[in-house]
This record gives structure tokens, C-alpha cells and sequence, in this order.
């Protein structure tokens, strides 16, 4: 079956409101309203969480609703779920992604959730039944639990029993956290090959065979002394990712590949010209321009609906983990596909048209997020432009004095002032002819961090002094807030 990602969408949302009498409940917005535990809604459970703990508000819209279904907006770019250092890397983990999701709030339980997974699998999206893989929990001895036969026995009658593969606690096993509702899992995986035994592969990060679809079956609590008590109602928590299920519907090995990012790849093609993405990945990628067109219409796709949703890039907290993600889209457009400036901000109305039908917000909101993104863009362009300044400035002060190698505290200066990652700097200085010095850097590194300790410690020193703790915290984000701190390691 070939099926737009709208189509997809849905129909997997008419298959559980009309045909199995789910309500439809919208997606919560990425930007938590009530849980200051979250920096982004990273599962369609999020919003429901009140009512597994049982703390649902009396007037809340939630009251009476058994089944709900839906597709939840998720970013998984910090705290438990931080995918960002895969995105790009692979074809499979977005920052931005959606979630499709059915619940059961106390209501029905395994044998249907089951089963009606592997209908709409099967018989509504057609997928090739000797494609999939199951998984279900094999036990754990800590946990004091054995492992969960009534899934096995259930997926046995759907699959050959080689095809349903016990997994631990790592893969199987969910848990709000370190205390609250939890309970085993299955999932299905899906083999994008074929015609082979791909068991060995499952939960293995290959990229043929990947996880679709988690189904959570809670019915345990976990107390704070680690203990487990049957919850006194069971529910039910599923999340397949929109974008990979896609990718297999439309027989394509990438997400990439769908029509879920065709047009923005088109569209950031259109900004930056030169070879269109080709899709290569890891060292076949040479100059990484596949990948930085893979990060740039990933994160475009993240800050726009985090903006719409109302957050702001900032220097804290999750405005800064924002921040953190353009600047990184901007450095890889800017490092590896010669974008103009300016150009990350410009795709975010063919961002809003994509997403506009499932995500209505965005239709009137798209306006407002391109002049934020526009302005943010605008000054990371000038430091940007004022590092590369400086940099040139210094290999033509270098070039004159006859030398070849740029030094640590230099390529430090521009990395704590500036904000170039190391292998930028390295990057720029191979093209110039130059090596670099980076015992130099890591030495200025730690002088830089000694330098901070010892600030630090001063500061303790002046609290117990009598400083006012508002005024100290004041200093310190100042700090924080002028510096620009890199993502990882390996950002150009
Ligand atoms: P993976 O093992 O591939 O990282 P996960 O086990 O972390 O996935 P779950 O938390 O079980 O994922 O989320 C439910 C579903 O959401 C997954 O089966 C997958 O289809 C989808 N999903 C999870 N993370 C991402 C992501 N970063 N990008 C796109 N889809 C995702
Ligand atoms: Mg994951
Ligand atoms: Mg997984
Ligand atoms: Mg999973």
C-alpha cells in the first residue's frame, strides 16, 4: 500500500474512533502545560498522565473518556529521551516526530490491543505479515517478574513462534519513572528487506529493521521502596511512530524518502542550490551534505512547532536547548551546504503547509514563528560572521608571519567567544592550508575551567559573606548567557 503521510495519519485515527469507538483527543502542545517535570511532550502519554496516576481534575475534559486516540506532536531533544545526536546521522530518529496512539483507560486490555495492532496493520495498511517482529518482556528477577507469556501466547497466534522475541527490561519494560504506573511492553518491528531472518536484528539500531510501534501494557504501580502492587485498574499506551510507519507503507528505506519530508528537502534545495539531497549516510556522505540537509529539515520542523506552541529560544532552560538546535541547523547550512544567511528561518512556511492539516495552530501561527526564527537566525549569522572574521584575520597574521599552525588558545578564543566547535575551526584551517594545535585547545580548555572553578568558589565565598542568592543567580545566567556554548562534539 502507498499512502501519503496525511493518509496514514488518517487512517490510523478512523480506525480507532469509528471502528473500535475511540474518542478522538487532540495532541497536548509540545511546550507541557502542567508538568514542570518535562521539557518537551516526548509520548502521546504525557497529556494522559493524570489519569494513570489517578489525580484527573474533576471539571477536566478528560472525565468519563475510556479509549481515547490520537497523533501527539513529540520532541526528544533533551532529558530521558534525547535523540539529537542520532538525528541526521540516521534515517529513523527525528527531534520532531509524531506519535500515533491509542489508549485504554481501564477499559480494554492486551488480547485487544494485540490484536487490533496487527489489524490495522495488516489488514487496513496491508503491510506484509512476514515482514513483522514481535517482541514481548522475558522476565526480570529484580523487578521480581516473570516473563509475559499471555503476550507471547497471543503474538503466537498471529506469527511463527521465530518471529516472537523475548527482550529485558531495557527494551520491554516501561516506567513513568523511578516510581508510578508501569508495566511490560511488546512492540513490532519491521524487517524493510525481506525475504531473509532478520530476528538476529531487532533492537540490534540496524536500520532495515526498525522498531515501529510500542504497546504498553500498564498494570503495575511501583512504590517508592521499589515494590510492585497490581494497579486496581489496567490501561493501555501505544506509540508508532508516524514517520517510520510511513517510510515502510511507501516501501522506502528512509524516512527521508517519504512524502513527509520530500518537500521540505525540495524546499531547502531551493535556498541553498548545488547537488539536491541524494540521501547518502555515514562515510559515504563525504562533505556531509546529506546529513546536514537531514538535520536542517528535522530541526526546522522541531522549532517551528515548539514556536507555535510558545516557547522562545533563549539562554535558559528549554529555550536554550532551542537555541541550541538552530544554531546547530544554521552551522551545518552554513558549514556544508553554503547556505545564504538567513535561510533556516525561510523554511518554516513550507513547514506550517506540510503540517498545516494535522496541526491547525500552524496555519496561523506560521507568520509569527518565521519572525522569531527570522531574529534569532539574524544574530547567530552575525557571530557567526564575526568568527569567521576573526578567523580569517588571524591566518592572514600567521600566513605573513610564515607559520602553518593555528594555536590552541586562538582556536579556543573562537570556540568560548564565538562559539565554533573545535572541528569547525580544524575544518576552516584544513581548507586554509593550516594544521591545528589541539593539545593547545584541550590545554586552554582547562585552564578556562580551572578559571571557573576558582570563580565559583569565590563566589560561595562572598555568599557566606552576605550576598544576596537573587543577585548571585543574576551573575551567573549573565554568564551563561553571553557564552556560546557548543551541542556536541561533532557539530561542524
Ligand atoms: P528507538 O528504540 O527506535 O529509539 P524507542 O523505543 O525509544 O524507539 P518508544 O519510546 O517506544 O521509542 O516510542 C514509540 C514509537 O515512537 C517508536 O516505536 C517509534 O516508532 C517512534 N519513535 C520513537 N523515537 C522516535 C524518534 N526519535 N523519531 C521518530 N520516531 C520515533
Ligand atoms: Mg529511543
Ligand atoms: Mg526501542
Ligand atoms: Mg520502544
Amino acid at each position: 500500500l502507498t499512502s501519503s503521510g496525511d493518509k496514514v495519519r488518517e487512517a490510523y485515527i478512523e480506525f480507532f474512533r469509528d471502528k473500535k469507538e475511540h474518542d478522538f483527543i487532540a495532541s497536548s502542545p509540545v511546550v507541557p502545560l502542567n508538568d514542570p517535570t518535562l521539557l518537551f511532550a516526548n509520548a502521546g502519554m504525557n497529556q494522559f498522565k493524570p489519569i494513570f496516576l489517578g489525580q484527573l481534575e474533576p471539571n477536566s475534559p478528560l472525565q468519563g473518556v475510556a479509549r481515547a486516540v490520537n497523533s501527539q506532536k513529540c520532541i526528544r531533544a533533551g532529558g530521558k529521551h534525547n535523540d539529537l545526536d542520532d538525528v541526521g546521522k540516521d534515517v529513523y530518529h527525528h527531534t520532531f516526530f509524531e506519535m500515533l496512539g491509542n489508549w485504554s483507560f481501564g477499559d480494554y486490555f492486551k488480547e485487544e490491543a494485540i490484536n487490533w495492532a496487527w489489524e490495522l496493520l495488516t489488514e487496513v495498511y496491508g503491510l506484509d505479515p512476514e515482514r513483522l517482529y514481535a517482541s514481548y518482556f522475558a522476565g526480570d528477577e529484580e523487578l521480581g517478574l516473570p516473563a509475559d507469556v499471555e503476550a507471547k501466547e497471543m503474538w503466537e497466534k498471529l506469527l511463527p513462534p521465530e518471529r516472537v522475541l523475548p527482550f529485558d527490561r531495557k527494551d520491554n519494560f516501561w516506567e513513568m519513572g523511578a516510581t508510578g504506573p508501569c508495566g511490560p511492553c511488546s512492540e513490532l518491528h519491521y524487517d524493510r528487506l525481506g525475504g531473509r531472518d532478520a530476528a538476529a536484528l531487532v533492537n540490534a539500531d540496524d536500520p532495515d529493521v526498525i522498531e515501529i510501534w510500542n504497546l504498553v501494557f500498564m498494570q503495575f504501580y511501583r512504590e517508592d521502596d521499589g515494590t510492585l502492587t497490581e494497579l486496581p485498574s489496567r490501561h493501555i499506551d501505544t506509540g508508532m511512530g508516524l514517520e517510520r510507519v510511513t517510510s515502510v507503507l511507501q516501501d522506502k528505506r528512509s524516512n527521508y524518502d517519504t512524502d513527509i519530508f520530500g518537500p521540505l528537502l525540495a524546499a531547502l534545495h531551493d535556498l541553498v542550490g548545488g547537488d539536491p539531497y541524494q540521501g547518502r549516510v555515514g562515510e559515504e556522505d563525504v562533505g556531509m551534505r546529506d546529513t546536514a540537509y537531514r538535520i536542517i529539515v528535522d530541526h526546522a520542523r522541531t522549532l517551528t512547532l515548539a514556536v507555535v506552541d510558545g516557547a522562545m529560544p533563549s539562554s535558559e532552560g528549554r529555550g536554550y536547548v532551542l537555541r541550541r538546535i538552530l544554531r546547530r541547523a544554521v552551522r551545518y547550512g552554513r558549514s556544508k551546504l553554503q547556505a545564504p544567511p538567513g535561510f533556516f528561518s525561510q523554511l518554516v512556511p513550507k513547514v506550517a503547509d506540510c503540517l498545516g492539516v494535522a496541526f491547525p495552530e500552524l496555519n496561523e501561527g506560521a507568520k509569527r514563528v518565521e519572525s522569531v526564527l527570522r531574529e534569532e537566525e539574524a544574530a547567530f549569522d552575525r557571530t557567526v560572521d564575526r568568527g569567521m572574521q576573526f578567523f580569517e584575520a588571524l591566518r592572514d597574521e600567521l600566513t605573513a608571519e610564515g607559520k602553518s599552525i593555528i594555536p590552541g588558545d586562538q582556536a579556543f578564543l573562537l570556540y568560548d567567544t564565538h562559539g565554533f566547535p573545535l572541528d569547525l575551526t580544524e575544518q576552516m584551517a584544513q581548507e586554509a592550508g593550516f594544521t591545528l594545535d589541539s593539545a593547545g585547545f584541550e590545554a586552554a580548555m582547562e585552564k578556562q575551567k580551572e578559571r571557573s572553578r576558582e570563580a565559583l568558589r569565590e563566589q560561595q565565598a562572598q555568599k557566606s559573606e552576605g550576598l544576596q542568592p537573587l543577585e548571585l543567580v543574576a551573575e551567573q545566567t549573565a554568564w551563561l548567557g553571553d557564552r556560546k556554548v557548543p551541542i556536541t562534539d561533532d557539530d561542524p
